[in-house]
């Protein structure tokens, strides 16, 4: 992964953990420079303390000093003093002098006032009277009684001045340490004895031990001579070279054949500064201490005081741990930070993606819906969608303009529909629940609607189910074809093919006029025939034959009348449509009405019918004129013949669940080249023929779903066979 980061404005991008190394690298250095200097501010906080302590301490020892150092000289000036130093054996002037430097002892606090004479021999002391009295003790060895011969100036000023007379010994006869300060004793310039004062510390040790920290006091080689820690006493800060250690053997100062070890702590100087470092050995643990030497004026001494470390190291951590806190905030906050950010991004670009898709789905979905208007606008076929419960949900323009209604006023509208047609509304409702109940024909069901601008509509349907994108069935749609020019064309077909089946009854019977002249005649004949014999019989007043020949003349009448209505009815008669009739009664209508012209082309018919013709579905009359035209045809296909050579076989029978009718002639049959043209209309081979007999049969046959073949006889001839279904015809 790599993170954009600008340098000089231009994004950079760096592998994440060259950042992250960065990262904790400033965050390490911040770390250790703010360890450092919260380390460096405690460390001066405690060197402040440290220097705040060392005047407090130095004032307190300077005070001691001014308060004792005067005391020796003082008490020097007394007569006694060098009256005792003349007259050494004096007893009396002993006890006097050792009585008032008990006195003044006592008064100032010291531990001990005495004096010596020049060779250090005690003639009288403060303590005269204890056990470990300085009297008769000889203190040459010691310094300040060195220092105090060997000074020339007088006066308490020089010694607190310079800090001669100032010694730190260990008392070498009460093995108690103190501070002593010697004077000389002069008289007329001459040092002629020395007078000397020891000065516990001890309360000041006290004190500085109650402190807790370090304190100490060191002479001028090094020597601790006071301490607030005890097992420092008498060690040196550094190593005493053999001639120092030689010098402290020789004043006895701190005991007899006292060795001088080095303290135990070790120094780790720091260039440049005043304070050092040291490492001390406490209770067996090594400890860090800040430490500052200072010269204590007035003396040759330094006051050492250390103070722990570990506030310093404390401050350094907390610091480290304190930054190390805030970083690690910080970090963490980067972190949260850049990983919402990320977030961010991630949920935009998510967004954005999403946005695209809705977009682009949108689009799709316009451009589909926009394809789909566009197909459906541009459809001539009217398209309805409809609810489960039949309401309209949908419709297209087509199926508008074909009703006639707008689709606001379509949609929503729920069974019946405003376009119904008011005569067919049984038909509707019959058509609406079969939609509904998915039972509508697959092959369409014809519709007729009313347009609202009053005139009819024919349609065709076809429904199929409307499922929706999850599978669920939701409703259905219906392609809705408007086929009123086609139901115009057919009925226009209709009446046209009425008309040429009238017009070929017509030709039929005019052809056989001749026939029908002479078969009207032998009525009329008779008639006129029996209406003489009437008028005879009645002029002879026979009235029962006269009444005899009148009915005669009825049934010839009767017999014309009928005559006239078989033509009439064949040839005028509107066709009364399908109809329960057989095949048989088909086939004797026929011969009964074509008996004249049988006669007439002197044929014999000869008909084999079956015994139990099934009932069909049949327009008799035009099924009539079918068989009539067969035998007409067969009856004319042998015109030079006998009526023993010119038989017409007329079979009627049922194969393979149809009916048939078969008419047989013996004549030419039908000669190959002819059998393209036999149905085209006006084919004909006759002189007076039409050639609408055969083409108005064949249509009429297959308007009743059945078949009309031909085929040639054996033994010559032609055979004409009708085919016509069984089960009913549906109008
Ligand atoms: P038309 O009888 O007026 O000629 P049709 O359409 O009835 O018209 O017959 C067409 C032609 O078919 C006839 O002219 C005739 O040549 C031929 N034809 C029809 N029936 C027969 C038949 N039974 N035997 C021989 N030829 C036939």
């Amino acid at each position: 992964m790599t993170l954009p980061v600008k340098v000089l404005g231009r994004p950079l991008a760096l592998p994440a953990w060259v950042l992250s190394a960065a990262i904790a690298l400033t965050l390490i250095v911040a770390m250790g420079s703010a360890g450092e200097m919260a380390a460096s501010r405690e460390k001066q906080k405690q060197i402040t303390a440290i220097q705040s302590t060392i005047e407090l301490q130095r004032l307190g020892l300077s005070g001691v000093i001014a308060r004792f150092q005067h005391v020796p000289f003082t008490v020097a000036q007394y007569p006694e003093v060098a009256a005792l130093l003349h007259n050494t054996k004096d007893k009396a002037l002993t006890q006097k002098l050792n009585a008032h430097l008990q006195e003044v002892n006592e008064r100032v606090g010291s531990e001990a006032l005495y004096l010596m004479d020049t060779t250090g021999l005690t003639l009288a002391s403060s303590n005269w009277s204890e056990p470990y009295t300085f009297v008769g003790d000889n203190y040459s060895y010691r310094l300040y009684f060195k220092d105090a011969m060997e000074r020339r100036e007088v006066g308490p000023k020089s010694a607190a001045e310079d800090g001669s007379g100032l010694y730190y010994a260990v008392g070498s006869s009460t093995g108690v340490p103190g501070l002593f300060i010697s004077t000389p004793v002069r008289e007329d310039g001459r040092t002629i004895g020395v007078l000397a004062i020891k000065v516990s510390l001890q309360e000041i040790e006290m004190a500085w031990r109650r402190a807790g920290e370090p304190i100490s006091l060191v002479d001028q080689h090094g020597v601790i001579f006071l301490s607030s820690m005890e097992p420092w006493l008498y060690t040196a800060t550094h190593p005493l070279s053999p001639v120092e250690q030689r010098f402290i053997d020789e004043n006895n100062q701190f005991g007899k054949d006292k060795r001088i070890e080095p303290a135990p702590w070790k120094v780790l100087p720091v260039a440049g500064e005043s304070s050092y470092e040291t490492v001390a050995n406490l209770d067996g643990k090594a400890r860090h201490f800040l430490t500052l030497s200072e010269p204590l004026n007035q003396s040759p001494w330094s006051l050492v005081v250390m103070t722990d470390l570990s506030p310093v190291a404390n401050a350094r951590r907390l610091a480290w741990a304190l930054t190390g806190l805030v970083g690690a905030v910080l970090l963490l906050i980067a972190k949260i930070w850049q990983l919402r950010e990320r977030r961010y991004a991630e949920q935009r670009n998510a967004s954005q993606e999403l946005e695209r898709q809705v977009h682009m789905r949108t689009q799709e979905l316009r451009e589909s819906h926009a394809f789909r208007k566009a197909m459906g606008d541009s459809l001539l076929v009217g398209l309805r969608a409809s609810a489960l419960d039949g309401t309209i949900i949908f419709v297209n323009p087509a199926m508008c303009d074909m009703s006639g209604f707008s689709a606001d006023e379509l949609i929503g509208s729920k069974p019946p529909h405003p376009y119904w047609h008011p005569d067919d509304l049984e038909k509707h409702w019959k058509d609406s629940r079969a939609v509904l109940n998915g039972e509508a024909a697959m092959t369409g069901f014809e519709s007729r609607i009313r347009h609202s601008a009053g005139h009819d509509v024919h349609t065709m349907v076809y429904t199929a189910p409307l499922i929706d994108a999850d599978g669920k069935h939701n409703g259905w749609i219906s392609s809705v074809v408007n086929i009123t020019e086609q139901k115009k064309a057919e009925e226009l077909q209709r009446l046209q093919t009425a008309k040429m089946q009238r017009a070929g009854r017509l030709a039929s019977m005019g052809e056989m006029a001749s026939t029908l002249a002479h078969e009207l005649s032998q009525p009329l004949m008779a008639m006129v025939s029996f209406a003489g014999a009437a008028r005879a019989y009645t002029e002879t007043g026979n009235q029962e034959l006269t009444l005899e020949t009148l009915g005669e003349i009825n049934g010839q009448a009767l017999r014309a009348a009928d005559i006239v209505r078989r033509i009439r009815g064949f040839v005028q008669q509107q066709t009364p449509g399908f109809q329960d009739c057989t095949v048989n009664e088909v086939v004797s209508n026929v011969i009964a009405l074509l008996r004249p012209e049988i006669r007439h082309q002197r044929a014999t018919v000869v008909t084999r019918l079956s015994l139990f013709p099934p009932v069909i579905q049949a327009d008799r009359i035009l099924l009539e004129q079918v068989v009539l035209n067969l035998i007409v045809n067969a009856l004319q296909s042998m015109p030079d013949k006998t009526p023993v050579e010119n038989i017409v076989e007329v079979e009627t029978g049922e194969i393979d669940n149809r009916v048939f009718i078969r008419v047989s002639d013996r004549g030419p049959g039908i000669a190959d080249d002819l059998a393209q043209q036999l149905f085209e209309p006006f084919f004909t081979t006759k002189p007076e023929g039409l050639g609408l007999g055969l083409n108005i049969c064949r249509t009429t046959v297959e308007s009743h779903r059945g078949r009309l073949v031909y085929e040639n006889r054996p033994g010559g001839g032609a055979i004409f066979s009708v085919y016509l279904p069984l089960e009913p015809l549906k109008p």
